[in-house]
Formats: structure tokens, sequence, C-alpha cells
């Protein structure tokens, strides 16, 4: 079983490898991220109180984020593991991943961070804001907001996992198959 969490900054290509490795390894994806954009867009109380933080680039509180991952697993069955993109975003929501993994009788396997520095996300995000239809990513104080977050809230996260020797780092530039490549090695 493979419970991944796949880290990085904004930008990092969590997405894009989420999906490639779903189709390669039949794993459950679980993006926090775009679950806050599914609430945004059915206008649900909690997607209104997302938007607010996520409009500003800052994080969303962890009782809104870790009750709807939560609801999330609840509501999905996991036969070969879960890749979680984008979550956890700060050091609470990584212990309330491990609190409920662990009353599944399951845990994180491992933790792969894609290494990106920060002027190749600002242009990479930027990019993507032409096309994406997302806020956040149109405006370039709101993109340097959510990398002050990451390495604020988020980076944390890396050594808690690194203790229990579940954390990699690897390059985050290349091609999509080279990138895919290195994460293969490495849970490997
Ligand atoms: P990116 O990785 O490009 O920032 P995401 O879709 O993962 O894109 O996240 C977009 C925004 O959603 C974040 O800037 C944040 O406001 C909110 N968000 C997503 N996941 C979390 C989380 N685990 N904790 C708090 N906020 C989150």
């Amino acid at each position: 079983m493979i419970n991944l969490i796949l880290f990085g900054p904004p930008g990092s290509g969590k997405g894009t490898q989420a999906s490639t490795i779903v189709s390669k390894f039949g794993l459950t994806h679980i993006s926090t991220g775009d679950l806050f954009r599914y609430e945004i867009g059915n206008s649900t109380p909690l997607g209104l109180k997302a938007k607010a933080y996520m409009d500003k680039g800052e994080l969303v509180p962890d009782e809104v984020t870790i009750g709807m991952l939560e609801n999330k697993l609840n509501s999905t069955p996991n036969d070969k593991g879960y890749i979680f993109d984008g979550f956890p975003r700060t050091i609470p929501q990584a212990e309330a991943l491990d609190t409920l993994l662990d009353s599944r009788g399951t845990k994180i396997t491992h933790l792969i961070a894609l290494d990106v520095d920060d002027e190749e996300i600002v242009k990479r995000l930027l990019n993507r804001g032409k096309t994406s239809g997302r806020p956040d990513d149109q405006n370039e104080e709101v993109i340097r907001r959510r990398i002050v977050e990451y390495l604020d809230k988020t980076s944390p996260v890396y050594e808690f996992y690194e203790k229990t020797g579940l954390s990699q780092k690897i390059d985050g530039i290349g091609s999509l198959d080279e990138i895919f490549n290195r994460i293969y090695d490495a849970l490997h």
C-alpha cells in the first residue's frame, strides 16, 4: 500500500504529476485545492469561507481544511492507497492526517517534495493564470504571498516526516516524463 504526500511549493507541478501517478498506480487522488474550488463553484458556505483566504493567497484555517479532508476520507474507499496533493500544509494538519489514517489502520508511506525555485514558480503560475481561470494565479502579489505561506507554515511539514525517514526531495525542473521517473524511483 502506498499513501503518498506529494509535496512542494505552489506551481511545483504536484497536480500534473498526481494525475500521472493516479493513472499508473491506481491511487486515489485527494487535492484540497480542488475540493475547495468545487465548494466555491457550488457557492457552499464552506466555499465562501475558503474563497476569502484563497483570493489573498493565504492558507484556509486548519479546522476548516481538516474537517473537509475527514469528510472526503469518509466518503472515499481506499483500495490501493491515497495521493495527497496540497495537504498537509501545516504541522497541525500533518498531525491530524496521521491520526485519521491511524484510526483507519493505515499510515503515510512516502513524502516526495518537488524542488523548484521561487522565480520559476512565479513564472509558471503567471503563465498558468492566462488559461486556468484561477484568480490566485493572475496576481503576482498573491503568488508571492502563497510562497511566503509555504515557507512559513508548510515547509516544516517536510522536517516533520523526515524524522521518521519518509521525506525525499527530487528536482522539480525538467520534462514531465523526467520528473515522473524521479518520483517512480523515489517510490521504489
Ligand atoms: P497551489 O499548489 O498552486 O497553491 P492548490 O490548489 O493546492 O494550488 O491551493 C490553492 C489555495 O487553496 C491555497 O493557496 C490555499 O489558500 C488553499 N488550500 C489548499 N489546500 C490547503 C490546505 N491544505 N490548507 C490550507 N489551505 C489550503
